[in-house]
């Protein structure tokens, strides 16, 4: 048996092309719905947007081409830390006496910890080409918020990021590294924007949400000249920059001379290294005539694929972003303040959403002390401590593993190590101290969220 246990490809053999699976989605009988106006319900045009996002990522949002060309200057930063390694996880095979194989992909080699910066980086180069000199976004667990941060100060972008508070609170040092990027970060919500001082005024004490982050980001973006707002996850253009990942895992399979894995599992906040991750597999499963399991795994306290409904919802609390249909748990509801803060979001991405609603892909949920025992059992294995988000996929990877010990079949499956855990120690010391919380599955929230949908 072969001992080899990582991959990492030449900086040649980085992909030159982001992977566009609309191109691929009529083949597969899927259809998008256009994202609505706000105020009229009608379908928008990209005149809609440009208030928010340079043109060039505008098109990419709606573009039908299967490919798109990763400028120069953008491969130029991908190389700090691209191709990243995709490893065989033997030591944990065998801990979980399993007759499958385990391989992960590991994006946590990323200057920020996680795969948020393939995105962040050609936002930030488009927004600078189109004379952008400040951006605005919202962070969740603080990953996107410092991906963002390293990205515009790369390109010589002003960055301002708002941080849900239970996250600012829980990470302190997120916020560090974020200024030492040059970013400035204020917890959301905030007294800076009107949607920010409007939540404080009800509720003080509140924690905040990525949907409240959102609303005050749009605002600052909206309001001002000089800036753009910058979204890390969810939008067809995120997903798409995300592709590096699943081209680079074709590679690393091929060379780990493994012919086409059987399963492949990802953890989903708004959808984007779960997509990047699947997508390129994807595109065989429709036209290839290939056929991997796709499972996705998110947690029991957001559970927008599993429990929510597949229908037109705003992005953000405040009603302020275009209407997308997706996968939500209602725009207004605020997840409990689980660790995997960058999961703790209502909606999911339109092109997750539309590929799970025909049956392409499957979900599942879970809470967070199973989430953290996974996480123990592969830290103590092979080494690595991931962030509670990929704990989510590694928890689903080992579900599988032991599907295969009870069925003996030794199945090829891959996971998304989507970033690492080390701003995540105070969840790792309270899993540690037996004083980590499962949360109830908060029936009566979501419902009361969901009635707040809007109707067309
Ligand atoms: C942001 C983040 C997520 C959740 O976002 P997706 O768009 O669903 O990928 C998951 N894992 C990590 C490490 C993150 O930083």
């Amino acid at each position: 048996m072969s001992r080899q246990k990582k991959v990492i490809l030449n900086e040649s053999e980085m992909p030159t092309h982001w992977y566009n699976i609309n191109a691929d989605l009529p083949a597969a009988g899927v259809e998008l719905s256009p994202p609505l106006h706000p105020g009229t319900g009608q379908p928008i045009g990209p005149e809609d947007l440009a208030p928010l996002f340079p043109m060039s990522l505008i098109l990419q949002e709606v573009s039908a081409e299967r490919y798109i060309e990763i400028p120069e200057p953008v491969q130029d930063v991908y190389r700090i830390w691209r191709p990243t390694p995709l490893n065989r996880a033997h030591e944990w095979e065998r801990a979980l006496d399993t007759p499958a194989r385990i391989y992960y992909k590991y994006e946590g080699v990323s200057p920020s910890g996680s795969h948020k910066p393939n995105t962040a980086v050609p936002q930030a180069f488009y927004n600078k080409e189109e004379g952008v000199s400040r951006l605005a976004t919202e962070t969740g667990a603080g990953q996107w918020g410092s991906a963002l941060s390293f990205a515009c100060q790369v390109f010589g972008v002003e960055c301002k990021v708002y941080m849900v508070r239970v996250s600012y609170e829980q990470k302190p040092y997120r916020k560090v590294m974020m200024e030492t990027w040059g970013a400035e970060v204020v917890p959301s919500p905030s007294e800076d924007t009107n949607a920010g001082r409007q939540i404080l005024a009800e509720s003080p004490d509140s924690t905040g949400s990525l949907g409240i982050a959102i609303s005050e980001a749009v605002e600052d973006a909206a309001t001002r000249e000089d800036t753009k707002y910058s979204l890390g996850s969810v939008l067809n253009h995120v997903l798409l920059h995300q592709t590096v990942v699943g081209q680079e895992v074709i590679s690393g399979l091929e060379a780990f001379g493994e012919d086409w894995p059987d399963v492949l599992v990802g953890c989903t906040g708004g959808g984007s290294n779960f997509g990047g991750f699947a997508f390129p597999f994807l595109k065989e499963n429709i036209s290839g005539g290939r056929n991997a399991r796709v499972v996705a795994v998110e947690p029991a306290a957001a559970p927008s694929l599993t429990r929510g409904v597949f229908t037109y919802d705003f992005g953000d609390t405040a009603q302020m972003t275009p209407l997308i249909k997706m996968h939500t748990l209602g725009h207004d509801f605020v997840p409990a303040p689980i660790h995997a803060g960058g999961l703790r979001y209502h909606g999911m991405s339109a092109q997750v959403s539309a590929l799970h609603d025909a049956g392409l892909i499957e979900a599942v949920n879970v809470q967070q002390r199973a989430i953290f025992g996974a996480a123990v059992s592969f830290a103590r294995t092979e080494g690595i401590l991931p962030a509670p988000e990929p704990a989510h996929a590694i928890w689903g990877a080992m579900q599988e593993a032991l599907a295969c010990k009870e069925s003996g079949e030794s199945k090829v499956i891959v996971f998304n190590m989507c970033g690492h855990g080390h701003f995540d120690l105070a969840a790792y010391e309270q899993h540690l101290g037996d004083n980590l919380e499962d949360f109830e599955y908060p029936e009566e929230a979501i419902r009361a969220s969901l009635e707040k949908v809007p109707s067309l």
